[in-house]
């Protein structure tokens, strides 16, 4: 069914912009968000055919579009020349989901420099906020909004990799405080704290660290991008609209 008046697509006539959406759990939300109805801006770092013709393939099958961005949302000039880019579309934005992100190197934190913690921070961190400050400018101009923070259990629990331990943590402190603030505006902050989820980034991990991971999962099992991706879905709907400053494990019970 198109999207429109009383459709029961969970996004219908949103309009949301992605991080990371070129694999993984991005580009899992990109394809659950244009399933429900949902517009998006994806933004990737790196153009790519491939990346293209995914999102005009969603497009067609959903009845929506769905726009590429690009920017390493480190790199602050660039974030900016995205979201402008993106307002030129002269379309309101509804959501804002920080996905992006990388994993630290597998080493002491003894080990670590602080410029590598500082590298990853502008990934983890920086550019999430950025990105929020830009985003939510813009959503309050309708005086409503949902933005989705991808932190992580590591940031609760604390990991074995300080930094990135230490960015989702910041994330999850991040998300609250943002709640605070734009809840005057309308604006909705929440954030999801996935556990072990198959990705590029956990299968750097190894065989042993999955395996571990796994029997300490009560579900016995490896979550999926497409797991994560239900749960910002129903955050970034307005089912969600009396949910904000919360962080949602998606972990399939780590306790
Ligand atoms: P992934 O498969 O490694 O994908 C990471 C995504 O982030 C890619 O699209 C990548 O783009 C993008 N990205 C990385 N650095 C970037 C930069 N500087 N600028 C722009 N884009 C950048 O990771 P994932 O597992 O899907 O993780 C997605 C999010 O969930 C991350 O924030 C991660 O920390 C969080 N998370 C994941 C897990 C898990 O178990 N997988 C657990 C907890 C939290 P490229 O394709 O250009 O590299």
């Amino acid at each position: 069914m198109p999207p429109g008046r009383g459709s029961s697509m969970l996004l219908a006539g949103k309009n949301a912009l992605v991080t990371g959406a070129s694999r993984g759990i991005g580009a899992a939300i990109v394809a659950a968000f244009a399933a429900e109805g949902a517009n998006v801006w994806a933004l990737a770092r790196t153009r790519s055919e491939a990346f293209e013709a995914t999102l005009a393939g969603l497009a067609a099958a959903h009845g929506v579009w769905l726009k590429p961005l690009y920017a390493d949302v480190s790199d602050p000039a660039a974030v900016s020349a995205a979201i402008r880019l993106a307002m030129t579309d002269k379309q309101p934005l509804d959501i804002l989901v920080n996905n992006a992100g990388a994993m630290a190197q597998d080493k002491p934190f003894q080990l670590t420099a602080l410029e590598e913690m500082e590298a990853l921070f502008r990934v983890n961190f920086f550019g999430a906020v950025q990105l929020s400050q830009l985003a939510t400018r813009w959503m309050a101009r309708k005086g409503r909004g949902a933005v989705v923070n991808l932190a992580s259990i590591a940031g609760i629990n604390g990991g074995s990799r300080l930094d990135y331990s230490a960015s989702k943590a910041a994330i999850i402190s991040a998300t609250k405080t943002m709640a605070r603030e734009l809840a005057p505006l309308g604006i909705r902050v929440n954030a999801v704290a996935p556990g072990f989820i198959q990705t590029d980034m956990t299968q750097a991990l190894g065989q042993q660290v999955q395996a571990d991971t796994i029997a300490k999962t009560l579900l016995r099992r490896a979550g999926t991008p497409e797991d994560v991706a239900q749960a910002v879905t129903f955050l970034a709907s307005d089912r969600a609209a009396y949910i904000t400053a919360q962080i949602w494990g998606v972990d399939g019970g780590m306790l």
